[in-house]
């Protein structure tokens, strides 16, 4: 009867209304409620189920084909959830251990290291389905939608397990800290609903059942979860993935190196010591960037220069032909240098190069020469990186008496330092805790740092305006002064003033 329930029913509504209108029955007002009902009616569809399955279904990959060999760098990282995953693939001694099913791994890092490839990679892995939604997916002004989208997308995965005749299947929910947030007693009606379904989901997971499912949720915002997804036998795994060390870099450069033609010369071990603090995904853009301009080039293949560039459009951005007048340039160059020479005096051999081609929201920049990947920072390095992002100010106090907008990202840094400085107990407030001192202490400290380190540049740089003078000319008409060209202006300047 329901198979054919619509064709029945599309048969008698016209001859019920060709017979109410025989018997003379005004049908408008009946019209118009149907019409109103089926409206009310098809939007709830929609809402609460058709867009979840649809969508669901769209972002199915099954089976994953993606390996961890394909993963750079985190070797921690895919141990350990290696580690992890074994426990689904040697069930049935789980079973005869009678130990309790792994449930829910959570992976938490930074945004592009590769917490998506990590859960593909493990629905590979275990042979399992592998089935991905992102925590704003859930969020709905309905209360109850996002909790039935949870519904859904676990009803879903064990289906597409069961249709493609796998033992597991892997659910994948992204940003989990949009659906995981701490409750807060009320306000938010609707993610608490959709917080408990899950919970529900992973409570209703038992050794026994097939497809067995596991899930697996990433965030980079751990401490926002609530404690209740966190506990033992919800989310009880954690697994972190880091920004990639220089090793991990070579090794990402180099798989996204694969599919494409890179000159003999070219080094990708410079480039990963270029690009200390780059995620995967902005090694993997630099990859894409260096290939494009080398199409731009017309080159045969990927050269040096063509990955250098890449990597200053990925850290600045593109370069823009933003016109500016003689004075601004001046400025700009002025500043710049201001930054090349604090940095050469502070850290000798550090310039690479200095530029004046606007790029991103940058008007200019200063290259700086590999370092070794640092993790640890003394007190004085960290007063020179501070002298280093306060030359461009100072740089424009000496030759115009004032400063422009221009210092704003570098008054960012030397306060995010200064910051750093507090909280490692390298001032003179001591060790301290934040909730311990005032606000007036700590900006009197900041300032007193601040001042200090700003006298510090200055007279450091007024012992070298001949190289300002010197260098403006060549940046200002050629726009790129080279370490080298750089360092022997330096040179001569000290050679007169001893
Ligand atoms: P988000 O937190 O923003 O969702 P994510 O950590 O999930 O980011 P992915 O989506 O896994 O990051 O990575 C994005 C892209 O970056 C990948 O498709 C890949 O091209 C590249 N990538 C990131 N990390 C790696 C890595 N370790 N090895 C190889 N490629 C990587």
């Amino acid at each position: 009867m329901s198979k054919y329930g619509k064709e029945i029913m599309i048969g008698a509504v016209p001859v019920l209304i060709a017979f109410l209108l025989f018997i003379g029955v005004n049908i408008i007002p009946v019209l118009f409620m149907t019409v109103i009902l089926g409206t009310f009616l098809f939007m709830t569809r929609a809402r609460n189920g058709m867009s979840v399955g649809s969508d669901h279904k769209s972002r199915s990959r099954a089976p994953s084909y993606l390996t961890f060999d394909e993963i750079g760098g985190q070797d921690r990282a895919k141990r350990e959830l290696q580690e992890a995953l074994d426990f689904l693939i040697r069930y049935e001694d789980i079973q005869r251990l009678g130990i309790r099913p792994l449930k829910g791994i959570l992976l938490t890092g930074p945004p592009g290291t590769g917490k998506t490839l990590m859960a593909k990679a493990a629905a590979h892995y275990t042979n399992s389905i592998f089935m991905a939604a992102s925590g704003s997916e859930f969020v709905e002004m309905y209360v109850g939608v996002g909790a039935s989208r949870i519904r859904d997308l676990f009803k879903a995965a064990r289906a597409q397990a069961v249709k493609e005749n796998k033992n597991s299947a892997i659910v994948f929910i992204d940003e989990i800290d949009v659906i995981g947030g701490k409750r807060d007693g009320g306000q938010h009606r609707e993610y608490d609903q959709t917080l408990n379904q899950l919970l529900t989901e992973m409570d209703g997971i038992h050794t026994t059942e097939t497809p067995r499912v596991l899930i697996m949720a990433a965030t980079n915002r751990k401490e926002m979860l609530d404690p209740a997804l966190l506990r033992p036998g919800r989310f009880d795994r954690h697994i972190e993935v880091d920004l990639p060390d220089k090793k991990g870099r070579v090794h990402i450069l180099n798989i996204h190196a694969k599919n494409k033609p890179l000159a003999p010369e070219a080094n990708l071990e410079s480039i990963a010591q270029e690009t200390f603090h780059f995620s995967g995904a902005q090694l993997e853009s630099v990859m894409n960037e260096a290939a494009i301009y080398a199409m731009r080039d017309e080159s045969e293949n990927i050269q040096q220069r063509h990955l250098s560039l890449a990597v200053d459009k990925v850290m600045l951005g593109e370069k823009t032909d933003r016109e500016s007048t003689k004075e601004e340039r001046e400025r700009v160059a002025l500043h710049e240098l201001g930054h090349a020479i604090a940095a050469e005096l502070v850290r000798p051999g550090s310039v690479s190069q200095v530029s004046l081609s606007p790029r991103g929201k940058a008007l200019g920049f200063v290259r700086h020469n590999p370092q070794q990947d640092q993790y640890l920072y003394t007190k004085e390095q960290i007063e020179h990186q501070i002298m280093i992002a306060l030359g461009g100010a100072v740089a424009e106090e000496m030759f115009y008496g004032g400063r422009s907008t221009g210092s704003r990202n570098d008054f960012e840094q030397a306060l995010n330092m200064v910051r750093t400085m507090m909280d490692s107990g390298l001032t003179k407030l001591g060790i301290i805790d934040r909730d311990m001192v005032t606000k007036e202490e700590l900006m009197k400290e900041n300032a007193s740092i601040l001042e200090e380190l700003t006298q510090a540049t200055r007279s450091m740089l007024e012992q070298h305006r001949e190289v300002f003078e010197q260098s403006l000319g060549i940046l200002i008409h050629e726009e790129v002064l080279s370490g080298e060209q750089f360092r022997q202006l330096l040179e001569q300047s000290r050679t007169v003033t001893i």
